[in-house]
């Protein structure tokens, strides 16, 4: 995403614009960061080779000569044209552009207080920067010119397109200001931008600081490999002989899933749903408060009432309203879906004699039970089929047959990576051979690794300035199993693990000539990864890769159909706390943020919405760093549910077609319409040809089992 300078995708952080004009070569061969990659493939980051001293050095280097990109294609008298404005821009990210791949290493796989000390400092100063572009009153005149000239004579569909997201990113970031406001909307900027940075870093610290340490006594339910791993940690810490429960998604939600020990899950559920509101230095509520009324304060400038309607503008939603009309549509069905949930979960627990009140910190255990007893389904004997090597078998295998992909490892230390963990493959087109890209795989959890999972691109295709190939990457949270142990995950897990491959293949299946056009429509980019889940569930993948990490026999035909039968299981507890999120997201950047208190709010709304008291949102407001560590996010959350309604949609198509999930033309429709051609064309029209209407939320309700109207 190379001009939308606000945008933030998925992870890849700070969109930079710059173009190619001479470089001070002296200050290039000093700095790793700022240099030119080499090696095999067209080059690839020196990940073996990148030193935190460099960061900032780098940094400074790189905005210099970004703005003097910037005034050259300013100090060009000639009358504004595609070819001397838009095309240099275009060019851009140099140096800057690759110190930030560096950046985005240390900040999301490698993060160390080190390096958040020089985040923290940088931020601001970073933004500042940012904003000598987008409010560059010559730069966007010339942009201006270049579009109301397109206005009369049309270019190139993709060159209009490119101008059009170029012209609109800067009207929307304030480069139609006067100065006064000009400057008051760089000075939010650069506010906005260390408060998104404290907000991350302090959910990182109570992640880190809340670390519950149990004894062998206290390990009743749980997994072997959970066991062993969290013996690992507390010996890492220095605690031998206990076991350590990191505040971190990837073992909470397993220890609340098997644990025996209602009061350690407890502990483990406050602890982790309290992170960023402990009152004390790492609370974020002041700070969500202080996002909030600066976000108002800076649309505002630019005469819109609330970020929302400012936000969505580009979106396929368009506008708050839109958003939250699907959100009320599915609201009602999800909670009282949870109601039947808590019912077969309390039961469960009275036929126990357990004597208990289905609170939030039993919720997974006993909807555990429940599926056992409904489904007769145990996700411990369903993952003794999901080995993570045959999944990714699996993956190649749906890029094979949807995608026309090959994947072939690289040899081991060909392409620098900057932890042992992380393997390479190339990914070429299987019937030319021709080269498309790399893939790089960083699976498994550590110390310093943002948690969940995600996936970035260290270089986009486009053509436009020789044919550049796809540098992209999947990263996720596994947990570590010990040597020659085979590492099985959940289905839920294998899920995630196709989604973010999803955003891969869209990265590399890119047709786009320029860079602008890889950009992401946000509430449409998770389409892509979604649509891939799906294939999880199909027979051709299910009987090649699911198999038994002992014995090596296929995932038995009764399982599948168990799992199959199970698919709608606890979409009351999974669609509610996703909702609740999304519309929390919503209504606190519709509310008035003057005097807001985030606690009173937060509990209020929920309490309006009718919110079952079982559960929780998926990420309570103190630490929702999509929304608040960022703003990528903001008012956009909703984007998942809007993109499973395309998902659901789509998959329908598949699911009727006459080659099912591996139907060659259909596939092929696919590829053309919805992932090749990115952010070349409205969304919407891309969905209308290939499905020949739009998508309607009906498939997404039979999708949860909720009931249509
Ligand atoms: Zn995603």
């Amino acid at each position: 995403m190379k001009n939308t300078i606000k945008f933030f995708a998925t992870f890849c952080c700070l969109a930079i614009i710059s173009c190619n004009q001479p470089k001070d070569k002296e200050t290039m061969t000093t700095n790793l960061l700022l240099e030119e990659w080499t090696g095999p493939f067209g080059g690839v980051p020196a990940f073996d080779k990148m030193n935190l001293e460099d960061l900032k050095p780098a940094l400074e280097k790189g905005m210099e000569l970004n703005l003097k990109d910037i005034d050259a294609i300013t100090a060009n008298t000639e009358e504004p044209t595609f070819e001397n404005t838009i095309v240099p821009m275009e060019k851009a990210g140099e140096e800057l552009s690759r110190v930030f791949k560096y950046y985005g290493i240390w900040s999301a796989n490698v993060s160390s207080p080190e390096f958040r000390a020089i985040q923290a400092e940088m931020s601001p100063i970073l933004s500042e920067f940012r904003s000598k572009i987008s409010q560059n009153e010559a730069l966007f005149k010339r942009i201006k010119t270049v579009y109301d000239n397109s206005l009369k004579t049309p270019l190139e569909a993709d060159q209009q397109r490119v101008v059009q997201l170029t012209y609109e990113g800067f009207a929307m970031n304030g480069a139609e200001l006067d100065a006064q406001k000009k400057q008051r909307y760089a000075e939010i900027d650069k506010e906005l931008s260390s408060l998104y940075t404290k907000f991350g870093n302090n959910v990182l610290a109570d992640e880190e600081n809340y670390v519950v340490y149990v004894n062998k006594d206290q390990l009743g339910g749980l997994a072997d490999g959970m066991v062993k791993s969290m013996a690992k940690i507390a010996s890492d810490k220095g605690k031998e002989g206990m076991y350590a429960i990191p505040n971190t998604r990837s073992y909470m939600d397993p220890f609340l899933t098997y644990s025996t020990e209602r009061e350690l899950r407890k502990k483990v559920w406050e602890n982790y749903y309290s992170r960023g509101d402990n009152n004390d230095e790492f609370d974020n509520k002041k700070i969500i408060a202080q996002i909030l009324r600066l976000r108002k304060e800076r649309v505002g400038l630019l005469g819109y009432n609330t970020f929302g309607d400012w936000r969505l503008q580009n979106r396929m939603a368009k506008t708050p309203e839109n958003a939250m009309k699907l959100m009320d549509a599915v609201w009602p069905a999800a909670i009282a879906r949870v109601k039947e949930e808590v019912a077969d979960m309390q039961a469960v627990a009275n036929k126990n004699g357990d004597n208990l009140t289905i609170e939030p910190w039993d919720y997974r255990f006993y909807a555990e039970k429940v599926r056992k007893e409904k489904y007769d389904l145990d996700s411990d004997e369903v993952k003794q089929y999901l080995q993570l090597d045959k999944l990714t078998d699996a993956l190649f295998f749906v890029a094979d047959e949807v995608f026309n992909y090959k994947f072939t490892p690289v040899e081991e230390g060909s392409v620098p990576v900057f932890h042992e963990d992380v393997k390479v493959w190339e990914v070429t087109d299987k019937t030319s051979g021709e080269h498309i890209g790399l893939w790089y795989l960083d699976p498994f959890a550590r110390p310093g690794k943002r948690s969940g999972a995600w996936a970035t691109t260290y270089r986009s295709h486009s053509t436009f300035n020789g044919k550049k190939n796809v540098l992209g990457s999947n990263n996720s949270n596994f947990v570590k199993p010990a040597p020659g142990e085979a590492l099985l995950v959940s289905w839920d897990d294998a899920t995630t693990f196709l989604h973010e491959f999803g955003h891969a293949l869209h990265f590399f299946s890119s047709e786009v000539k320029y860079p602008t056009l890889n950009g992401g429509v946000r509430d449409y980019t998770e389409f892509q990864s979604q649509v891939l889940e799906r294939w999880l569930g199909t027979d051709k993948l299910i009987n090649q890769f699911m198999v038994h990490y002992k014995t090596g026999k296929v995932i038995p035909k009764e399982l599948v159909a168990k799992i199959k039968k199970s698919s709608t299981f606890n979409q009351g507890f999974s669609t509610t706390e996703y909702l609740a999120s999304a519309i929390m997201d919503m209504k606190l950047h519709e509310a008035d943020p003057t005097n807001i208190d985030i606690a009173k709010f937060e509990k209020e709304t929920l309490a309006e919405m009718n919110m079952p008291k079982e559960l929780p949102m998926r990420h309570r407001t103190p630490h929702f760093g999509h929304v608040f560590s960022g703003e990528g996010y903001a008012t956009a959350y909703y984007g998942y549910m809007w993109a499973d309604v395309l998902t659901a949609d789509a998959a329908e198509a598949f699911s009727k077609a006459p080659g099912g999930f591996y139907d060659k033309e259909l596939s092929a429709k696919m590829v053309k319409y919805l992932f090749a051609p990115r952010n070349t064309m409205d969304p919407a029209e891309a969905y209308r040809l290939f499905r020949g209407r739009d998508a309607n939320v009906e498939a997404l309700m039979r999708d949860r089992g909720f009931p249509v109207k």
